[in-house]
Order: structure tokens, then C-alpha cells, then sequence
């Protein structure tokens, strides 16, 4: 019989990359509530870093590396098996954006957006990989987006790091069918971060418009709910799929984008 999608992850170690805000941030906290012990990623304030990873309760850590750097990367994974003894759940959620036409987009922000929206899943998860099928268990959540299964002009980078991370989540399910671990993606469409943020004040700078019509008519041009997802809710979409009820969900992309891609 298939237990209660509400998992008791206790005992369990979460490595959630760009956790210190946004979605990252509401993934770590779900993952905690149900008593993983979280490995804290990401940029920021180190006052607010401390106070987020100590309300998270059970062992912590915060590493700071740089999902650009493969090194720091495979450093974070093995200091997370060192000092907690494993890596069992992996969210790979760190992301930025840039917005502008293709032949206008500076070739470094290319670089970035895909070392950085991509490239980073590919180390993390070959590095935690091992030590997930040794154990028998394991939970790859990778962070897409709706621009995983569409596109939207101007964001060139974004639209190809995030398709490719859809097709990087196919394999490793496939490559891992036959083990307790298994890989899955979380489609989001508008969520209310930092990142959204930054569009929403450039459409309303541009338009000419308030802060609460940009954030309509950026809704109205995409997400048919116009409403915002939460990182909340994304972060109980993750504790889904860390689930036992969610074991032979494989190499799926669960859109939570209020209807988005149903277009
Ligand atoms: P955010 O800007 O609030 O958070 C991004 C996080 O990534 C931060 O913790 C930041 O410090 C970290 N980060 C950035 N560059 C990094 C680097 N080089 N190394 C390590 N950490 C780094 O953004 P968000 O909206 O919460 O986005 C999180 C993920 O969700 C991204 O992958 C984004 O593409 C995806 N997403 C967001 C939305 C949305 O509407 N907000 C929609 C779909 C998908």
C-alpha cells in the first residue's frame, strides 16, 4: 500500500541549490517541515543566510559555492556526505535570468545563464549520483520552469538552459529507472520572487505604468489563473515527489503555472 504523500524525510539530507531566496528558499523549508536536514545554497546577506538556515531546525549547512564553478560544485556534494553523512535529495533550483533579443544578447550572459541553469544540475548531479544508487535511494528535483516547454521571446539563454535541463531530467530518470532513485522536474510559471521582480519593475519603468499593473498585465499576457504561484506551493510539489506515493513518477515535468503551457 502506498504510505501518505506526507513523507517523513527525518534522517534525509536535502542539498537545495539558491536556497537563500525565491523559490529555493520555500523548497528548503518544505523539506524541512517534514524533517530533512538542508544543505543551504546560494548569495545574500549572511545575517539573513544565518537566521534562514537556523529556522530551519535539525542539522544545517550553508555553502556558499558558485553554481558557475564545477569545482565549488563538486566540493558543496562532497562537504554535504562529509559533515551530514549523505546527499539523499537534490534540488537543483539556482537559476538567473537575462532578457533580450538573440542577436543583441551579450555572449557572456549566454555563458552564465547556461553554466548556471544547466550546466550546474549536470555536476551536482553526477557528483551525488554514487552515493544515491549505493544507498538505494535518492530524489533528483530539478527547478524548470514553463519555459522548459515553450518560449517566450527575448529570453534566448533561459528558453535553451531550460529545455535542456526538461531533457538532462529524461536521461537521468532513464538511467536510473531501475534504482530507488528517481528524477523529475517542477515547471513554474510566474512566481512572485526576486527574479519576477526585476521584470515587473523594467515593464513598469518602460510602460510607464505602477508596480500592481505591471504585475497584471505580466499575469494576463501568460498565466490564465492570474494569480502567482508560490515558492510554497513548489515546495510542497517537492515534498511530493520525495514521497514513497511518488516513486515511480520518472522523468516527468509537473507544470504548476496556472494554466501557462494548457494554452
Ligand atoms: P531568486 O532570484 O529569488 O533566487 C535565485 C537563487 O539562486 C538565489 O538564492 C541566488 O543566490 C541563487 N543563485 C544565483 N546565482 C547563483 C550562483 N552562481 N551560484 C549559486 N547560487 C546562485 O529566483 P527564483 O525566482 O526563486 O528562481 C529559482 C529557480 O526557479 C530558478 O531556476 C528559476 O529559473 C526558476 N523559476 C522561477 C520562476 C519565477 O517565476 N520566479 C518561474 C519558473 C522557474
Amino acid at each position: 500500500m502506498v504510505e501518505s504523500f506526507r513523507m517523513n524525510l527525518k534522517g534525509k539530507v536535502a542539498v537545495v541549490t539558491g536556497s537563500t531566496s525565491g523559490i529555493g528558499l520555500g523548497v528548503a523549508r518544505a523539506l524541512a517541515r517534514e524533517g530533512a536536514d538542508i544543505v543551504l545554497n546560494g548569495f545574500g546577506d549572511a545575517a539573513e543566510i544565518e537566521s534562514a538556515r537556523k529556522s530551519f531546525g535539525g542539522r544545517t549547512l550553508y555553502d556558499p559555492a558558485d553554481m558557475s564553478k564545477p569545482g565549488e560544485i563538486s566540493a558543496m556534494i562532497a562537504r554535504a556526505e562529509k559533515e551530514l553523512g549523505s546527499v539523499d535529495i537534490l534540488v537543483n533550483n539556482a537559476g538567473i535570468q537575462h532578457v533580450a533579443a538573440v542577436e543583441d544578447f551579450p555572449a557572456e550572459k549566454w555563458d552564465q545563464v547556461l553554466s548556471i541553469n544547466l550546466s550546474s544540475s549536470f555536476h551536482t548531479i553526477r557528483a551525488a549520483l554514487p552515493g544515491m544508487k549505493k544507498r538505494g535511494w535518492g530524489r533528483i528535483v530539478n527547478i524548470a520552469s514553463a519555459h522548459g516547454l515553450v518560449a517566450s521571446v527575448g529570453k534566448a539563454a533561459y528558453v535553451a538552459a531550460k529545455h535542456g535541463l526538461i531533457g538532462l531530467t529524461k536521461v537521468v530518470a532513464l538511467e536510473t529507472a531501475a534504482t530507488g532513485v528517481t528524477c523529475n522536474a517542477i515547471c513554474p510559471g510566474w512566481v512572485l520572487t526576486p527574479l519576477v521582480q526585476k521584470q515587473i519593475d523594467a515593464l513598469a519603468a518602460r510602460e510607464k505604468i505602477s508596480e500592481e499593473e505591471a504585475k497584471k498585465r505580466l499575469l494576463a499576457e501568460k498565466q490564465p489563473s492570474l494569480e502567482f504561484a508560490t515558492p510554497e506551493q513548489i515546495g510542497g510539489i517537492a515534498v511530493f515527489l520525495c514521497s514513497e506515493a511518488a516513486a515511480q513518477v520518472r522523468g516527468s515535468s509537473i507544470s504548476v503555472d496556472g494554466g501557462w503551457t494548457a494554452q
